[in-house]
């Protein structure tokens, strides 16, 4: 049976004391649930705390924003994968639009950071998304096909296994904007099938596929009824307690 998750993605936001309550309003307020995983995605300096805040759920998991393309060294400001994983970080986000967008991370770079992540042990929250031009014209399959192609797609079929995909259309991120059910539905179908494709249905089968943008209380339990959507990747949504658990118990 496919995972179901719900990941909150909090950005740039919190400081200690908002992002410590935070996590113990989730904790307090969620059930553990068969299949279902909360993941947690603080800033990089609230990642040890978080972990430790949850160490006695198995069922809620936490995920870097970001890691180093690079092993170690002489990178300043740079936060290794390793150092992610002796800290107890399960997984790490790559391919944010926002990453691509502002701070340039080409597929190269993105290609460089799975693989230091699945190095080191961590699983994958991989981004894609086509932006409102893509999207106007007509161009989004072509888009994503091309964004999984030159990342994901590269690895072995066992890696996979440690990949979950978020469909991230640009123009829903942030905007208030979502994808319609069956906007998200056809797209999600899509990747699924591309995953069946290239490396047959058990891996296509299996592989979780998130919907992120714009979701919220409101509209989570449409969206999250959709036969290929598996769960979504929320940003501001997962920044107040009851609404995130709102998203959670729509699942
Ligand atoms: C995101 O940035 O991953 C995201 C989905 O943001 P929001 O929910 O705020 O659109």
């Amino acid at each position: 049976m496919r995972k179901k998750i719900i990941a909150g993605n909090w950005k740039m936001n919190t400081d200690k004391k908002d992002s410590k309550n935070l996590v113990s309003e989730i904790v307090k307020n969620s059930e553990e649930k068969n299949h279902t995983y909360i993941i947690l995605s603080p800033p990089y300096i609230y990642l040890q705390q978080a972990i430790t805040d949850c160490m006695h759920r198995k069922d809620i998991l936490v995920a870097s924003q970001n890691c180093s393309s690079f092993d170690n060294g002489a990178y300043t400001g740079e936060v290794s994968a390793k150092m992610l994983k002796s800290i107890g970080v399960d997984y790490v986000i790559i391919g944010h639009s926002e990453r691509r967008q502002y701070f340039k991370e080409s597929n190269d770079i993105l290609n460089d950071k799975i693989l230091q992540a699945l190095s080191n042990n961590l699983k994958v929250i991989f981004c894609c998304g086509e932006d409102i031009n893509q999207r106007e014209k007509n161009e989004f399959f072509d888009v994503i096909n091309d964004q999984l192609s030159s990342t994901i797609f590269k690895l072995d079929s066992k890696k996979l296994s440690n990949i979950i995909v978020a469909y991230e259309p640009i123009w829903a991120i942030g905007t208030g904007k979502t994808a319609s059910p069956e906007q998200a539905q056809e797209m999600h179908f899509y990747i699924r099938s591309l995953f069946k494709k290239n490396f047959g249905d058990n891996v296509g089968d299996n592989i979780s596929i998130l919907y992120g943008g714009s979701c919220k209380a409101s509209n989570a339990k449409t969206i999250f009824s959709q036969s290929d959507i598996d769960g979504g990747l929320i940003g501001g949504a997962s920044l107040k307690s009851a609404d995130f658990i709102s998203i959670i118990n729509s699942i």
